[in-house]
């Protein structure tokens, strides 16, 4: 899950950067992890004719036999808005992201992102897959790799002496070279003690602006990047967010922090990778 731009104003807000110590980075870890094997589980399940809710279902009660809270259950953006109701962010195909659980049955041929958060002693943790289901389209495969590998060079740009403006320009070029779109609504953004921490970090930017990246910053990075056009639309329910020429959209999100100069991974894609390995009715990425 990510601010929405427009809703969260951190910039406008000038809200203050939290540079962690290093066992807040630890606990950010430990958060981070339990996701990582929740999105390892999921991965486990994940086929045509299984429902969102019920992989919900069992992200929900590995998360709370694990020491964990679900972080997105009971969130609010907006009074205006219902609090979103599960636990996993679960966005098929057009929809980019924030859908909510339901019966709908998984389809060869899909892909679905999910993004899962969780809190652990009092940190959050907050990452990100999108998993193609069955035989998927070789163009949208495609899709899928490409934002995959924007996330790492979004990553390697996080650096001591340079810019957020660098990890958003690394990410907008490599997407767009492959002739694919970045969504501008949504961003990635500090994590902590809260979900949602500044900075904004969009997807799109220039090289050289924002600000300088420090030892202990803690980011969620997570390019969402489109086959089709960049715009987007919310559906009614006042969470998902669909493309609106209703093409599909890809997520993926790691949660790092700078230490000694450089970017550590905190999160981790192993315990998806493991599992879909195992997984006859799913390919890796
Ligand atoms: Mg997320
Ligand atoms: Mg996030």
């Amino acid at each position: 899950m990510h601010p929405n731009l427009t809703v969260m104003g951190f910039e406008k807000e000038k809200l203050p950067i939290f540079y962690k110590t290093s066992s807040e980075i630890e606990a950010i870890r430990e958060a981070a992890l339990l996701v990582s094997k929740t999105l390892g589980l999921v991965a486990s399940e994940i086929r045509a004719g299984v429902t969102t809710a019920h992989l919900d279902k069992m992200a929900e009660e590995f998360i709370r036999d694990n020491g964990g809270t679900p972080a997105f259950k009971g969130y609010e953006v907006a009074d205006d808005t219902p609090p979103f109701p599960a636990t996993l962010c679960m966005s098929v195909n057009e929809e980019v992201v924030h859908g909510i659980p339901s019966n709908r049955e998984l389809k060869d041929g899909d892909i679905l992102t999910v993004d899962c958060g969780v809190i652990k002693n009092g940190f959050y943790g907050d990452h990100a897959y999108t998993f193609p289901i069955g035989q998927v389209r070789q163009d949208v495969l495609k899709l899928l790799k490409v934002t995959k590998e924007c996330l790492y060079l979004g990553i390697e740009q996080a650096t001591i002496g340079k810019r957020v403006g660098d990890i958003s320009f690394a990410i907008q070029q490599h997407a767009e070279k492959n002739g694919f779109t970045i969504v501008r609504e949504l961003v990635g953004h500090g994590v902590g003690k809260m979900l949602h921490e500044a900075p904004e970090l969009p997807n799109y930017g220039k090289r050289g602006k924002g600000i300088l990246l420090q030892n202990g910053l803690v980011l969620a990075i997570e390019p969402m990047i489109n086959f089709g056009k960049k715009d987007v639309r919310q559906l009614s329910d006042g969470w998902t967010i669909v493309t609106l020429d209703s093409k599909p959209s890809a997520h993926y999100e790691h949660n790092i922090a700078i230490v000694n100069g450089k970017p550590v991974i905190l999160s981790t894609f192993d315990y998806v990778d493991a599992a879909l390995a195992k997984n006859q009715n799913a390919v890796a990425v």
